[in-house]
């Protein structure tokens, strides 16, 4: 149900972050719940554990590498593979991604999917559930994951997906996969520092490190896909919502940067749709279609790189001014 056509005592505040969210408090339908809706808060306040652990190299070096291979899983998996059926793989990498995926703390792969096909269907009207444009940039990027009315998983949204049990599995029990991640680092980190003390590092550091900055830094690049890519950047086609491109959330996202182009032609496995539209998770998927782990890679069509250079060629018959 649209918010606005609710029947509250008052009417939904048009500005500041902390009075919609007081106002979604007090409101049945789009109750925030900061105890059980999401992880968000018990990430962010994980962080204070970096003030007591110390640095090392190997601390940093796990937290960027859990940043990079749980990105891909994101943007690879959970966005390009199951969102929207961009390229095939076997049933067995199709649980690995969704579950390296998971260990970022974004709920399940069907609850991710089923939200991304939503916001492809109502992109930036008042249907979109994260649009920058209608609530904000602050709602679209942290406020909506607030809210117990969208924590739940509309199946039939997915159901190429949903007929996996163990998909559901994951969606069901998605605490698991981070509760593995966050034992797997702290039974590292004793283990070097018992076996390697050279390395400085412990139990408690690989965990501050790998497990909470790293996360929270995943969250975050995610959100500007919501958030930013909505409002920073340029706009190569003219599709009926905000949508943008921008190489520095390109770089930052893995290739989701190129949102704009995504919006037009979200079926193509590349979002980078020219070879200078850098695309890392498209390098990650192309290498493992050679090792033949990934195949039936989708391309943009050849109608919208038409349609691309027919723009490009408008805009510069434009004199300017
Ligand atoms: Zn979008
Ligand atoms: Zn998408």
């Amino acid at each position: 149900m649209n918010m606005n056509d609710q029947q509250t005592a008052t009417p939904y505040p048009e500005k500041g972050f902390f009075r919609q969210l007081a106002w979604h408090m007090r409101n049945d339908e789009e109750n925030v719940s900061l105890a059980e809706s999401s992880p968000l808060m018990f990430m962010h306040l994980g962080l204070v554990t970096l003030l007591f652990f110390g640095f090392s190299w190997v601390a940093a070096g796990i937290a960027f590498l859990l940043y990079v291979v749980r990105v891909f899983a994101l943007t690879g998996g959970y966005h390009r593979y199951f969102s929207h059926n961009s390229f095939k793989t076997g049933r067995i990498s199709q649980f690995v991604l969704a579950f390296i995926g998971g260990t970022s703390a974004q709920l399940g792969p069907l609850w991710w999917a089923a939200h991304h096909r939503h916001h492809h269907q109502h992109s930036d009207t008042e249907l979109d559930i994260h649009s920058p444009v209608r609530r904000g940039f602050l709602w679209s990027h942290v406020g909506w994951l607030l809210c117990r009315k969208y924590a739940t998983t509309e199946l039939k949204r997915i159901p190429d997906f949903a007929r996996y049990p163990e998909l559901r599995f994951l969606d069901r029990f998605h605490a698991i996969p981070p509760l593995m991640l966050l034992a797997g680092l702290y039974l590292l980190g004793r283990y070097l520092d018992i076996h390697h003390p050279g390395l400085g590092t412990s139990g408690g550091q690989l965990v501050a490190w790998g497990f909470f900055l790293s996360t929270v830094l995943v969250y975050h690049a995610t959100f500007c896909i919501n958030s930013v890519t909505h409002m920073v950047g340029t706009r190569r086609f003219k599709t009926n919502d905000e949508s943008r491109n921008s190489m520095v959330l390109a770089l930052i996202t893995m290739g989701e940067g190129w949102h704009n182009n995504h919006h037009r032609y979200p079926v193509s496995t590349r979002q980078g749709f020219y070879w200078w539209e850098i695309d890392m998770t498209y390098y990650i998927l192309k290498v493992l279609s050679w090792m033949g782990i990934v195949w039936d890679l989708r391309p943009p069509s050849e109608q919208v790189y038409r349609e691309a250079e027919e723009l490009a060629a408008a805009e510069a018959a434009v004199p300017a001014n």
